[in-house]
């Protein structure tokens, strides 16, 4: 596949450093970071987690880790963690939950990715050992599976509260939190505390070639960090990339609102065209089209290709496309003109 000038859609983590945090990352001072000796990656995590309210963060190398890292901490095996059909750490996390922490998942179906206060108080399992214990519940904002929506704050803020009056652990898959704080207004220091612990991807929507900070208490943070160490994600002179994670929080976060407007253009012209059925609610920067029957997922996706543009299958009869800060003016006007059929 050629990529150079093609305009990659597929996913927001196909972004490259711009010259600017390329710039910044080689100016990082630099240490052991497993001795925590590491003044840049101490830098961006206290940052990251003061943004939010947070004692303390811990700098990753993905997503997947910061989630996966804060199940094993919570879960013990036989546990149980509520989450959407929909969430990521159940879809697209390799299994990890049974893999990592050996515990069971609930989960409730609904299309959106949302989940409401009644249906988690519904799942919670009564104390009875026949159950498994419900551990943990962990949500996720924006939704990737549920077209990028934000998560309403008023449910956050009833389902926060009720998990801390039954001392019922509460976890944000945030990968994509930066677009919906920056879709709704609410501020980083509201939400933060409403959870015990959150996920945040630099490598998406912020820009940088790579990484994750998970943030919490003090104590939490600690217990993470040891199992970070014990899956082998303790990493060293890693400054140069906490730096670029730096870079992003202070030049990347405002602009989000260009990718947002970018893929409202793009969901009308989908909406447009006669192979396409519907299109889900464009709230930030995913577009997730349904193709009509008889139509084919991978003909669309081959025929947007001819044309340079890169989209991807999202289950079936679904396509999706992301806006991000390498998909310019110009690229989105090609696309829609490409949409044309
Ligand atoms: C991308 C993503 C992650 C993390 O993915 P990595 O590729 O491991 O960084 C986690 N949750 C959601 C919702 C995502 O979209």
């Amino acid at each position: 596949m050629k990529l150079k000038n093609n305009i990659d859609l597929r996913s927001d983590t196909v972004t490259k450093p711009s010259i600017q945090m390329k710039a910044y990352m080689m100016d990082a001072e630099l240490g052991d970071d497993v001795f925590e000796d590491d003044p840049t990656v101490k830098k961006f995590e206290e940052k990251t987690a003061q943004m939010f309210g947070k004692e303390a963060g811990l700098f990753c190398s993905s997503g997947t880790m910061t989630n996966q890292i804060a199940l094993m901490v919570y879960l013990k095996p036989g546990d149980e963690v509520i989450c959407s059909r929909e969430a990521h750490i159940y879809n697209y996390e390799g299994g990890g939950i049974a893999r990592n922490s050996g515990a069971s998942v609930r989960l409730i179906n609904r299309s959106s990715g949302i989940i409401y206060l009644e249906e988690i108080i519904d799942n919670i399992n009564p104390n009875d050992i026949h159950y498994p214990v419900t551990s943990l519940v962990s949500l996720e904002n924006t939704i990737n599976r549920g077209g990028g929506v934000c998560y309403p704050i008023k449910e956050i803020e009833r389902i926060s509260n009720y998990c801390k009056t039954e001392n019922i652990p509460l976890h944000l898959d945030g990968a994509r939190l930066f677009n919906a704080l920056v879709k709704t207004g609410v501020k980083a220091n509201h939400i933060g505390p409403l959870f015990d612990s959150i996920s945040l991807c630099f490598s998406k929507g912020l820009g940088t070639p790579v990484g994750s900070v998970l943030i919490g208490s003090k104590d939490f943070i600690q217990k993470a960090r040891r199992v970070r160490k014990v899956i082998g994600g303790g990493m060293r002179q890693v400054g140069m990339l906490a730096a670029a994670g730096i870079y992003a929080l202070e030049n990347n976060i405002d602009r989000l609102s260009i990718d947002h407007y970018h893929a409202e253009l793009l969901a009308n012209a989908l909406s447009n065209c006669s192979w396409i059925e519907k299109v889900m609610n464009v709230e930030t920067n995913i577009v997730v089209g349904y193709l009509k029957e008889n139509y084919q997922t991978e003909e669309f996706i081959d025929r947007l290709k001819n044309d340079g543009i890169l989209a991807i299958p999202f289950g079936k009869g679904r396509v999706r496309m992301v806006t991000h800060l390498d998909v310019s003016k110009e690229d989105v006007e090609k696309v829609i003109s490409s949409l044309k059929f």
